[in-house]
């Protein structure tokens, strides 16, 4: 058994379906770096989104990684399993949450476009109380103040941080995203406040995922700072792209990653090391693989090779 450094990752699907190449491309730069840091690789099943998660998509999804030789460390962790502990980080965030009595239609009427990410930004109706005969609908976070470089609490509406793959990376809250959703009209808890808190919560030091998440990042470092967790490293890898350009997902009919055989697990395996750019030869078995791949990842990125 190797030494372990401190480093942790993870993997985070959400298991609304199959695992296409799009994913199995995310888990596999996940999977190598922290192969290839000694680290630990931890598995998390995003099933907060109750409503989207389909019966059966999360076993065939850890059944696959097995198939393909991606073994994770200590149990799987589930987000629906979990909610009291998002509730108490709710708790914990305490005047920067706001009850909110909006519907998509009033936002989106608001007119001040969408978030990077496609998400309407919110205009703050809400942020002084609920507005005469509105209920509450969902929960919000108070970002700061375009005009505050740093509020009265000491957060900075500028969020900057390095991707190890992207470089530095900036985004004003206000502006670019608004107040955002914690939880939301539906009962669930939303996807920026459980990531942030199970991420917290594991240990995890480095995040390695798709860049479809890249404009994500910045509101989920502003809930890091007000928690008080450690803000991880960050490194967002292309997304895969089907003919048309749109980026594979179930609504753009991605096919399923289904491997019979050990040979159609090398070419599934071999296909995504290409896109990530790793100059592999043909490997003889899906452990001659991995054999070849952490060493190559970790000279794509530059990692000096821990002690084994
Ligand atoms: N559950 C998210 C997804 O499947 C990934 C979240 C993350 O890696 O932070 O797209």
């Amino acid at each position: 058994m190797p030494n372990r450094s401190n480093y942790i990752g993870r993997f985070a699907p959400s298991p609304t379906g199959p695992l296409h190449q799009g994913s199995l491309v995310a888990a596999m730069a996940s999977y190598l770096d922290a192969r290839a840091h000694h680290g630990h690789w931890l598995v998390r099943i995003e099933d907060v989104d109750e409503g989207r998660s389909v019966p059966g998509a999360a076993e065939n999804i850890l059944a696959l990684l097995r198939t393909l030789g991606m073994d994770w460390d200590g149990e799987v962790v589930w987000q629906s399993r979990r909610k009291e502990l998002y509730q108490a980080a709710a708790g914990k965030l305490g005047a920067h949450v706001y009850p909110c009595g909006c519907n998509r239609r009033e936002i989106a009427d608001s007119r001040l476009g969408t978030a990077p990410d496609g998400s309407a930004i919110y205009p703050g109706t809400c942020r002084h109380g609920l507005a005469p005969g509105k209920t509450m609908r969902s929960l919000r976070v108070r970002v700061p103040d375009p005009a505050d470089k740093v509020d009265s609490a000491g957060n900075a509406d500028l969020i900057a941080f390095i991707d190890r793959a992207a470089g530095p990376v900036a985004q004003h809250l206000a502006t670019e995203s608004g107040d955002f959703v914690l939880k939301r009209a539906d009962g669930f808890w939303a996807y920026q406040l459980a990531v942030v808190v199970d991420d917290a919560q594991q240990g995890v030091t480095d995040i390695v995922r798709g860049a479809d998440l890249i404009d994500s990042t910045p509101r989920q470092i502003y809930l890091q700072h007000l928690l008080g967790v450690p803000v991880p490293r960050y490194l967002h890898v292309p997304v895969v792209r089907n003919a048309d350009g749109e980026k594979l997902s179930k609504q753009t009919g991605a096919l399923a990653v289904a491997p019979k055989d050990e040979r159609q697990a090398l070419a599934v395996l071999q296909a995504s090391a290409a896109f990530l750019q790793l100059p592999l030869a043909q490997a003889s078995s899906v452990g001659a693989f991995w054999q070849a791949a952490v060493p190559a990842w970790a000279e794509r990125f530059g990692l000096a090779s821990a002690p084994a």
